[in-house]
Formats: C-alpha cells, structure tokens, sequence
C-alpha cells in the first residue's frame, strides 16, 4: 500500500509538490481562475445566469462581453452532473436555455462515442490535413500574435478557454499549419483543466474536419468579431500572418468504424440501470471522472471513506499541468470536510484489488479495463443524461436524431 497524507485546504499545490513529484509537467501551482472541490463548484453553479448565454457564449475578449459558463473544470470531474447543470437553467429564457443545453448535450454526445469506440476515437471518418514542411508548433502558436497569446496565455494561467479560442488554436495548429492534429489534441489536453479524452478528440477532429469533412478556418476577422481591440496591441499587425483564409482541402475519407452506425451492445456501453453487487464495501472507489457529492456510489454509502489512487503509470506518460492535480487535490481536501478520505499514489490495480469496494460504473476505457481486476462489490449506474442505445454516433444531428432527447440539435459544437 501507499497511502499519503491528506492535502490540507489551502495547501493542495505545496501537497502535490511534495508527493506528486514526477507526474506532472511545469512549475507547481494552482488555476488562477479555478478551485478544485464540491464546495468550490456549487459556488460557481449557484451564480451562473443562463441569461444572454446564447448570443454571448463565443466571445472571447474582452472578458466582461463572455457568456460562456466556465462550468467545464467541475462538469469534467463529475463535481456538477450534466442532469444537475441541465435542471439549473430551467425557467431561463427559452432561447438561452437551448442553446446552454445543446452543449451540455455536445458533452453528453462526446462520452457516448468514447464510451462506444473507447481507443478507436481517436480514428475518425476522415484522413487528416495534408502535413506541410517546416511548420513547428512554435511558429504555429507564434506569441508575436497577440490573439494566440491571449488564449496560450489564459490556457496556461488558468488551464481554460472559451469554446472559441479552442477553435483558434486547433485550426491554427492543424489546418493552416498542417501539424497533426492528434499531437495538437494531446498538447491542449494536457495544459486544459477540463481536458477529456472524449470531448477534447471530438473537438479537434470537428475543427479540423477529420469528422465532418468541413474545416473550421481561423482568420484576422474572427479575432476582430470576438476580440476586438486586441489586433491593435499586435506586434504582427501590419504583416497579419491569418489575414487570408487558410486553405480548405476536405480531407479524404478513411473506412470508418462500423461501431460508429450501430453499438451491438448498448448495456455494455452505457453500464448497469441498478445498483448492482451483494457485498457489503469497506470504502468508495473514486477517480477523477466521479470526484462529486453526487457521486451515485458516494451517495449510496455516505459513511464510508472514499479511495482515490493517483495513477502512477497513466499519469507518469500523460504529465499534464501541475495545476491539473492541485484542482484534484483540492476536491480531495474539500470531501474530505465531510467525509474520511484515503489517497494513494500506485497502480490503482495493484493498491485496490482485495479491497471491499463500491463504485460508479464510469463509461472510459480506463476504468472499465481496472474495474475488471479491482472488481467492485458494488457498481452503481453512471448519471447519463440521456442513457445510450444502438443509434449511429456518426455525426451529432445523426445521434441525436436516433433518439429521443433534450433540447433541441445544433449545427456546430
Ligand atoms: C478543439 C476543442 C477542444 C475541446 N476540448 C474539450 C475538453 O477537453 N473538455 C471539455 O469538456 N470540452 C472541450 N471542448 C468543448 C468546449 O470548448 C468546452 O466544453 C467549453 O469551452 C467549456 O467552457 P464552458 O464551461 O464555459 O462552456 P459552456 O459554453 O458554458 O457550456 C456548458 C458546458 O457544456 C459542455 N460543452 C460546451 N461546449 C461543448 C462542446 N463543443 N463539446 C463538448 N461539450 C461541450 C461543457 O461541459 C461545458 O462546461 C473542446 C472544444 C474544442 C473546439
């Protein structure tokens, strides 16, 4: 076993310092913008207005003109349900309140083709961009570009952008660079304190076309509709390197999953309707999907610790931001106000199996291969917010035309 000290309150970055060493990339030190924990996320839930959301969630600059909710950090690690932010919004203007949850069902989509695929999410319908010679990653994200230093900035300072920037960075990365967009995916989703597997691959291939066959081109006038004023601090402003549109090839189409059409076994996919189990558990298996009060194997055994293992080896070859685990260790010293807590550093495999354990069935490969070994007394259903079925997953609208589901659907993420 290799149980650590609890992170006290306020001291999370000097914990992750002292007992994370190794598992992170970058100086140690909180979000600036975002605080880790229930207590943190209720805040921000109970003061965000869906009012003025649906014609202000792309701005981007200045900061006072946004009406995005900057919920995502809490809605990633399960701290706010998606059934919870969708409940939130109702009585707001209808307009607002469609748009709000289109997006939440953006994110909803997202899990169901990761929970379908798994790995092969990574293998969309289409090829990627042409690569073209002698672009870097440096030269793409070219700081001298005051609108890519504003969203790297803001990345980095407070491990978030808007929806639009995210945008910005991976057309400018893939589609007029011609950098692989899987490098690109992988570079954001590390330094993102949302960052997902599912939602961020979604993303990228949406931007760059690989999953549409359409491409999301970045130039001068978006930052001047979404940004206005920054272009007028730019070092680049007389030779405007995205003044012209970048090129718009569609990309070829490669043999896509027959899972993407049809799941021949829906159950598996979206996990138990029940409880289900006999044993009686010692502790609650949590992970950084599920780290919420609402956790549904939380709630179900509220006098029992909760467990969470920082995964040596997942976490040894992702190294995300620093920042990333301090808002983990701050929902782990949040929960553990109100109930005990046990943190570990180790293969969770190897520190959980022969452990008495309940569990929220969580829908990422990850958990589902470690499940199998660790195997939990209990698994409690995961909250979806529209259970998964058999329907294709091949384009949003396809999905969610296959069934039945909230709101209404949209073109663009
Ligand atoms: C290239 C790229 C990478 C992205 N990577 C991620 C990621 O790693 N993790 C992530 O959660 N989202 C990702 N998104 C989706 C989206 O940009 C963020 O969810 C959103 O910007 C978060 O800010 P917010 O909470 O203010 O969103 P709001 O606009 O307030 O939306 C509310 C919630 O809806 C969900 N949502 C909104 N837009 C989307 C979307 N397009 N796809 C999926 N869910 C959405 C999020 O949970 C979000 O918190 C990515 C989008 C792009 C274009």
């Amino acid at each position: 076993m290799s149980g650590l000290p609890l992170p006290e309150p306020g001291a999370e970055a000097q914990w992750v310092g002292a007992h994370l060493s190794g598992l992170f990339m970058g100086a140690v030190a909180p979000s600036k913008r975002f605080r880790g924990g229930q207590t943190a996320a209720d805040a921000a839930l109970d003061t965000f207005a869906v009012r003025g959301y649906a014609s202000r969630r792309s701005e981007v600059w200045p900061v006072s003109a946004r009406g995005a909710s900057g919920l995502s950090p809490w809605i990633r690690h399960g701290l706010i349900t998606l059934p919870r932010a969708w409940a939130h919004v109702d009585g707001g203007p209808a307009r607002d309140v469609d748009r709000f949850r289109d997006e939440l069902m953006w994110q909803e989509y997202a899990r169901h083709v990761y929970a379908r695929l798994r790995q092969a999410i990574g293998r969309p319908l289409r090829a990627g961009p042409p690569p073209s010679k002698g672009s870097d990653p440096a030269r793409a994200l070219d700081p001298r570009m005051a609108c890519l230093d504003l969203v790297v900035g803001e990345l980095e300072r407070d491990g978030w952008m808007v929806n639009q920037s995210r945008m910005w960075l991976a057309s400018q990365w893939a589609v007029r660079h011609g950098l692989r967009w899987q490098d690109g995916e992988l570079w954001m989703r590390r330094r993102l304190l949302d960052g997902s597997r599912a939602a961020n691959a979604l993303g990228w291939q949406w931007t760059t076309g690989t999953a549409t066959g359409r491409r999301y081109g970045f130039a001068k006038g978006q930052v001047e509709r979404r940004a206005p004023g920054v272009c007028d601090s730019c070092e680049l402003a007389r030779a405007c390197p995205i003044a012209a549109w970048p090129p718009d090839d569609v990309p070829p189409p490669v043999e896509p999953s027959p899972l993407l059409r049809r799941d021949p076994d829906p159950d598996s996919t979206a996990g138990p309707l029940a409880p289900e189990g006999s044993g009686h558990p010692e502790g609650v298996w949590i992970t950084a999907e599920s780290m919420g009060d609402d956790d549904p194997a939380l709630a179900a055994n509220p006098d029992l610790p909760a467990v969470f293992v920082f995964d040596q080896g997942y976490l040894t070859s992702l190294r995300p931001s620093a920042s990333r685990l301090v808002f983990i260790a701050e929902c782990l010293a949040d929960l553990s106000m109100r109930r005990p807590v046990q943190v570990h550093r180790g293969d969770p495999v190897a520190v959980l199996a022969g452990s008495r354990l309940a569990a929220t069935y969580t829908p990422v490969p990850g958990w589902r291969t470690r499940a199998a070994v660790i195997a939990p007394v209990q698994v409690h259903p995961w909250p979806w917010l529209r259970r998964p079925g058999t329907g294709s997953v091949a384009s949003f609208s396809a999905w969610r035309g296959a069934a039945p589901g909230r709101g209404r659907a949209q073109r663009r993420p």
